[in-house]
């Protein structure tokens, strides 16, 4: 039923006294906004949604849409701004997108229900629902290939020094729901993985002074009353969600982690209000289970999007091949999370190999691409914003987990993975695809209220229903040509449309004959426009009330089936988002087959051990970006593991000019561990690598002006959080550290930086510098090697050959990139004498520094004497007192002067 009345026209706009000033409706709004003073208020008035006052200011500014007024409150104009519920979500994503909360104020009534208490009485309304960042359902709202999530964050009371959080987070889109603790130090690292859509703190958390640098960095923050935090009843609001017994049906949680969970699900709770997402149980995960990572490190490898923002340059860009968005998002959660355990990742690697067969992948791939986003269509379906679409999504799902199980099945050797994802694929009981098919009409509308998504002849009421109303306007159509016959009027219409309903209309001239006798009997007058009058007739009115009865009548009988089919979905939820999740990795397992085939890659060995060997290594994503014009990437080797004798892995100096390949290196091997560690093959020759259980990848300041915070400061700050935490197992890739600051300071604090790795942390480590003093550490220090890329000078210009070689570059050749770079020959020229002086007083000695005029180097060439001579008698000319003739004189002796300075 369509609760759908033009603006005001339902409802007493009048003040209900003449003192109270205030209409019944506004009384009703102000109670509803009063009930949420954080939110904008979307309230349904009719075909729109609208806002007033301060919320109609916000959305029309947000929003770019018209700023009216509507009525008086306290004396003063009340602003308008309204959106046609029918656009809602595009406005809602902007509004979302800018950190707003929207409240979604429904009509629960027809307005004619209304008008039955009297004709003062307003229409029920109520929130059905807050539109937060974190908790939208929405396909048009969600990027489909990553998981949008709220993340709930509790502390235990500690001290500062040890305390402990505990996370809890929920896709209500997919009916994830996970949970972890960690402490002070990793938990950045935990919400960088993680990239919530929206997390939620208690007061108490939001103030902490030593949290709110954190806080700020984050997208959408929200700070609750204590309530939702409270430890106390966390436990009972968790368990009475899931209607279990005691939490202890979730395996061993902590009180911590219970009061994460229980936040999460109250947050939920309040914002769906009634509607239930299938959410799983809550999962705990070790924080020990994966590679830690922190956001500067992922930004700095660009691992989901690239320094400037975008997917496109990215890890994870280059190594989608998926088919599927549940498949996208699989991988993504995969990428933000390389495994630890050797055993696990060995099983996601068996997945991969198994699908080297190109037939094999072919087939999956084909019948994966026919399933829809089932996690999605469930979710919206439980909460009851599902469409036909959601269970033809959830129809066709099914049937391609089937197809697949039915494919894969017959195979042998099927590894562990693979094996329990098909398993899962049967999950769910045949016969509710088989219920949909029969159901569901060929082609479906997006909205259940416009009907038609049942199948003809599956439903005998409904065909008998939909025969009469279609009948029904078979009868329309004969009586039209009675009434044409009746009245020898040829041109004589049957019309339909929404304010008249259906009416007789003849052209102006014919108006006349049927309003006189006889006809006037039959036909009774019911508008005159320009060249038309329009009747009704009691035959036609009762003909009328039948079609509509009949049409009403079909489509209530089709909500019932679709309220009866999304009843049986709900009900098999489990099974079915076990078989989604199957259909996920099945996608994640052959798309990376599909790469591993068409980049030539290879199956890396990973064990408990430190080492860390690569042959043949390549940057997946330069590789690609250079491939597109055809240039060949140069692959290189790198061995961090320890040397003979020692326990600890190697630490690799890289010196190199500028544009050498220095960072594509570093980055190459630390992309390579997390490739590795995820269960992906690795784009070298061959790759044998120890658990890295922390990764650290850091810039020099200079190499960072993209993300506008390049400060020495930041630098040291983030070099030191590496040298505070990285430990034997860790992989640390030090990018020109010290660049940010003056020469010597600069290299000592390098200098300083790699002994205490070498001595304090032990841990694998890559190091590129331009300071190519640092290569007499390798005498004292055992575990640390020196390797250079290599270049070729040809005739005073400098070629790169990318190739990464044991030694040290013998010098920068700065001066020969700069050539190449485009600075005027003569600066080059210059430079290359400062250059000779330099070299040949001692380099070490500050003294020789003395005498050279560093920083006031006098000009090569006075051109700009030059130039000044024809400013300054340009200076001298008085344009307005001169003739042409003179102008055009001044004119040639410029040119003249210009000219003869040239030569
Ligand atoms: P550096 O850090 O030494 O200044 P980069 O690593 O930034 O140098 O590399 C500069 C450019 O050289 C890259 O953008 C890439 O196009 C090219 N390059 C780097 N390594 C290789 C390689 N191994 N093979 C081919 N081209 C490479
Ligand atoms: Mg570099």
């Amino acid at each position: 039923m369509a609760l759908t009345q033009p603006i005001g026209m339902s409802e007493p706009d009048q003040p209900a006294g003449d003192d109270a000033r205030i209409t019944p409706a506004m009384a009703q709004y102000i109670e509803i906004k009063a009930a949420n003073p954080d939110c904008l208020l979307f309230y349904r008035m009719g075909d729109f949604y609208e806002m007033f006052f301060e919320d109609a200011e916000v959305a029309s500014r947000a929003l770019g849409i018209a700023l009216t007024k509507r009525g008086k409150y306290m004396g003063r104009d009340v602003p308008l701004a309204g959106v046609p519920v029918v656009r809602a979500d595009e406005y809602l994503h902007k509004l979302i997108a800018l950190g707003h909360r929207v409240a979604v104020c429904e009509q629960l009534e027809d307005p004619a229900e209304a008008k039955k208490r009297g004709s003062k009485s307003v229409v029920r309304r109520d929130v059905v629902r807050l539109v937060t960042a974190g908790t939208l359902t929405e396909d048009t709202l969600l990027d489909a290939r990553r998981n949008n999530y709220l993340l709930a964050i509790a502390r235990a009371r500690a001290s500062d020094a040890e305390a402990r959080f505990a996370l809890a987070w929920i896709d209500i889109s997919t009916g994830e729901f996970r949970i972890t603790e960690c402490d002070r130090a990793s938990l950045s690292a935990e919400i960088a993985r993680l990239e919530p859509g929206e997390v939620i703190v208690s007061d108490a958390l939001y103030s902490d002074a030593d949290l709110v640098p954190l806080w700020r960095s984050l997208p959408t923050l929200m700070p609750l009353t204590r309530d939702v935090f409270d430890g106390a009843t966390a436990e009972r609001r968790l368990t009475s969600f899931f209607s279990v017994a005691t939490s202890e049906a979730f395996g061993a949680l902590t009180r911590l982690e219970i009061t994460a969970a229980a936040a999460c699900i109250t947050y939920v709770e309040r914002t769906q209000i009634g509607a239930r997402p299938p959410l799983s149980p809550p999962q705990r995960e070790a924080a020990s289970a994966t590679m830690a990572i922190d956001q500067a490190t992922r930004a700095n490898l660009e691992l989901m999007r690239t320094l400037s923002g975008e997917r496109r340059g990215s890890l994870l860009e280059a190594i989608d091949r998926t088919v599927t968005a549940a498949g996208s998002r699989l991988l993504a959660q995969r990428l933000s999370a390389p495994l630890t355990d050797p055993a696990a990742i060995a099983r996601r690697l068996d997945a991969v190999a198994f699908f080297a067969d190109a037939a094999i992948r072919a087939e999956t791939r084909s019948r994966l691409a026919a399933a829809p986003d089932l996690a999605r269509a469930l979710s919206r379906l439980a909460v009851g914003r599902g469409g036909p679409r959601d269970l033809a999504a959830i129809r066709d799902g099914l049937l391609a987990a089937a197809d697949l199980t039915r494919a894969l099945g017959a195979l042998r050797n099927i590894p562990e993975e693979i094996a329990a994802a098909l398993k899962s694929c049967t999950a769910p009981d045949g016969m509710l695809a088989a219920e949909l098919s029969g159901a569901l009409a060929a082609e479906l509308p997006v909205y259940k209220r416009d009907g038609g998504f049942v199948r003809e002849s599956y439903d005998a009421a409904l065909d008998d229903t939909r025969a009469l109303r279609d009948e029904s306007r078979r009868v329309v159509a004969a009586l039209q040509a009675r009434y044409a016959d009746d009245t020898g009027i040829r041109g004589l219409k049957i019309r339909h449309n929404n304010v008249l309903g259906y009416f007789v209309e003849v052209t102006a001239q014919h108006g006349d004959k049927l309003m006189g006798a006889p006809h006037s009997a039959t036909f009774i007058h019911r508008q005159t426009l320009a060249g038309q009058v329009r009747f009704t007739s009691t035959e036609l009115g009762e003909l009328e009330a039948k079609i509509a009865s009949a049409a009403d009548r079909a489509l209530g009988l089709e909500l019932e089936i679709f309220e009866r089919l999304t009843a049986s979905v709900v009900a098999q939820g489990g099974e079915i988002k076990q078989c989604a999740e199957a259909l996920a990795v099945l996608d994640v397992s052959s798309s990376l087959a599909t790469l591993t085939a068409e980049r030539d890659f290879v199956r890396p060995q990973v064990d408990g051990s430190v080492d860390f060997v690569i042959d043949g290594g390549r940057h997946p994503v330069v590789e690609q970006a250079l491939a597109r014009d055809g240039t060949p990437f140069v692959a290189n080797a790198c061995d961090l593991s320890p040397p003979k004798g020692e326990e600890a892995g190697r630490i690799w100096l890289v010196t190199g000019p500028n544009m050498a390949g220095k960072s594509t290196f570093l980055r190459q091997n630390a992309l390579i561990a997390i490739l590795a560690q995820m269960g992906s093959f690795v784009p070298a020759r061959s790759a044998r690598l120890g658990i890295v259980d922390r990764l650290f990848s850091r810039v020099g300041a200079a190499d960072d002006l993209a993300r506008g915070r390049s400060t020495f400061m930041v630098e040291m700050v983030e070099t030191a959080a590496i040298l505070n935490q990285a430990g034997a197992r860790s992989l640390v890739i030090l990018d020109e550290i010290g660049r940010g600051t003056a020469t010597f300071d600069g290299l000592s604090i390098a200098w300083a930086t790699v002994e205490h790795l070498h001595d304090v942390n032990k841990c694998r480590a890559l190091f590129a510098t331009h300071f190519h003093e640092l290569t007499v550490l390798a005498a004292r220090l055992s575990r640390l090697h020196n390797a250079t890329v290599r270049v070729k000078e040809w005739q005073g210009d400098v070629v790169f050959l990318h190739e990464v070689v044991p030694g040290s570059a013998d010098r920068s050749y700065g001066i020969q990139v700069a050539k190449l770079a485009g600075l005027p020959a003569s600066v080059i020229e210059r430079a290359r004498l400062v250059l000779a002086k330099l070299e040949a007083d001692d380099r070490a000695k500050p003294k020789g520094f003395e005498d050279l005029p560093l920083f006031a180097v006098a000009p090569t060439l006075p051109p700009k004497q030059k130039d000044d001579a024809v400013a300054a008698a340009i200076a001298a000319l008085n344009p307005d007192e001169m003739s042409p003739r003179e102008a055009m004189d001044a004119l040639y002796a410029l040119k003249a002067k210009l000219a003869g300075k040239r030569q």
